[in-house]
């Protein structure tokens, strides 16, 4: 251990340290405040390693040679914001955590158009007096379920799924009771458990059935005095198999119409088209539900419906309009820039133009055009030591459990250093990559990649090639 009492000397002063280039002008754009906060810190730093004597003379010297670089890179990182674009090569389609799904050209074009200056958000421009915000999205909606051959619906938007799941069960059923089966008592990533959901919205839970079995007559023998709704909650991101039974949705509905007590749904993902024609099975749209007659519908925006974060409800007006006048709706409803977003990718089904929302134009690529730009990037990097692989991407999200569509990577088998190390340098880009690891391997799938980046992708992998 060496503390080198006269190192101390040698540190600049703070106002030295500013003096140094591209420190000045970069307390010119980002503000003298973060540049002298920084370089304090920076100048800490250092005076901490020498008293901890982990310091030798020439790491000493590093140092202070790159100190004012030190401070720039730090003034980056606390005045650039955290939340950062990245490209998505993990192969899962619909990423809770990388932000879900892109959004359309048009999606974006409405958010930028309608937040740049004011828009009409609770304005009639008819009247010209007051008008509300939740007419947004509603027409368009009424106009998608007609296509569909369903009238007589209504729709809200509000923040989430999980706030309108929420908010029905407080506004339809608190102090009384709901029927759910035990089959269906999901937890959905975290905090959102029907069960504690249920106990947050005053609602009393009825658990019916068995984990694995669970027949109408279960729902019909629990129904009292007290019962509310009957709940269906769609399995997202789990199945059952083997020793199975749960009533047909028009089971529920028939029950609940005979009883006079609405059946809801909670759907998880939104989808509005029949997702069969990408090869993926047991995800019913919104539509396909409000036909059988549910009375009430809740999805995600974001799911695979392809839109803002968002929660749909959608179903029966009186239902809706008890949802809309519960005083939770306030406090759940979403912003302008919410409804441009899910406007303008509510349009592009509107328009038949469904393969411009990013998420839907992803699963339906063909497998081979995938491919194809697998191996062109192979190609623009000769001495990159990866190959082209088959691979399964999947819906993810919490939607479609176990379901995925053919795909391919590039697989970069890391020399020298281990996959962790080497998917971290790719994270560490300046538009950082997301890969996922297998058998040692990095794989970059590039059916979730936009065929964009797939220059931006070129040049990340020849700095990387050794
Ligand atoms: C995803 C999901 C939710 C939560 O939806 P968010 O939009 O993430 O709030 C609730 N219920 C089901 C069945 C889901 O799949």
């Amino acid at each position: 251990m060496t503390i080198v009492a006269h190192w101390f000397r040698r540190l600049p002063s703070v106002d030295e340290l500013l003096k140094g280039t591209p420190l000045p002008e970069l307390a010119a754009s980002h503000g003298r405040a973060a540049v002298t906060e920084a370089a304090r810190s920076e100048l800490e730093r250092l005076r901490a390693e020498i008293a901890g004597g982990t310091l030798s003379e020439d790491g000493l010297e590093v140092a202070l040679a790159g100190l004012t670089a030190a401070v720039a890179v730090r003034v980056a990182r606390r005045v650039g914001g955290s939340l950062r674009p990245v490209i998505n090569a993990s192969g899962v389609i619909n990423h809770t955590n990388l932000g879900r799904v892109p959004l359309s050209a048009d999606a974006l074009d409405r958010v930028v158009a309608c937040a740049r200056g004011y828009s009409n958000l609770e304005f009639d421009l008819e009247t010209g007096e007051r008008g509300r915000r939740d007419d947004h999205a509603r027409a368009l909606l009424d106009q998608l379920a007609e296509r569909e051959g369903i009238s007589g619906v209504t729709g809200i938007v509000v923040n989430n799924n999980a706030a309108a799941v929420f908010l029905a069960l407080a506004a339809l059923a608190k102090g009384g009771e709901v029927i759910v089966s035990r089959g269906e008592l999901v937890e959905i990533g975290g905090s959102f458990r029907i069960p504690d959901i249920m106990a947050q919205s005053g609602a009393t839970l009825r658990e019916v059935g068995t984990t694995n079995r669970t027949r109408i007559e279960d729902y019909e023998r629990a129904i009292g005095a007290d019962t509310r709704l009957l709940l269906r909650v769609h399995r997202s991101n789990f199945e059952i198999v083997g020793f199975t039974e749960q009533p047909e949705l028009s089971q529920l509905v028939e029950l609940g119409r005979r009883r006079g007590i609405p059946v809801m749904e909670d759907l998880g993902s939104g989808a509005l088209l029949d997702m069969e024609r990408f090869g993926i099975a047991g995800e019913p749209s919104l539509f396909q539900s409000l036909r059988e007659g549910v009375s009430l519908v809740t999805a995600s925006g974001d799911k695979l419906l392809g839109g803002p974060q968002a929660g749909l409800v959608v179903g029966a007006p009186d239902l809706v309009a008890e949802l809309r006048r519960h005083p939770l709706f306030r406090a759940l409803r979403v912003d302008k820039m919410c409804y441009a977003a899910l406007e303008g990718t509510l349009i592009s089904y509107l328009r038949e133009k469904s393969d411009q929302i990013p998420l839907l134009a992803m699963l339906g690529r063909p497998a081979e055009e995938v491919e194809r730009r697998c191996r062109a990037l192979v190609d623009a990097v000769p001495h990159l030591p990866g190959r082209v692989v088959g691979t399964r991407a999947v819906i993810g999200g919490g939607a479609a459990p176990g379901k995925s569509v053919a795909s391919f990577a590039l697989a970069l088998v890391p020399t020298g250093m281990s996959a962790q190390a080497l998917a971290s340098q790719l994270r560490r880009q300046s538009v950082p990559v997301v890969a996922r690891i297998e058998d040692g391997c990095v794989l970059l799938d590039l059916r979730t990649v936009d065929p964009a980046d797939d220059a931006y992708l070129t040049r990340v992998l020849a700095g990387l090639a050794p």
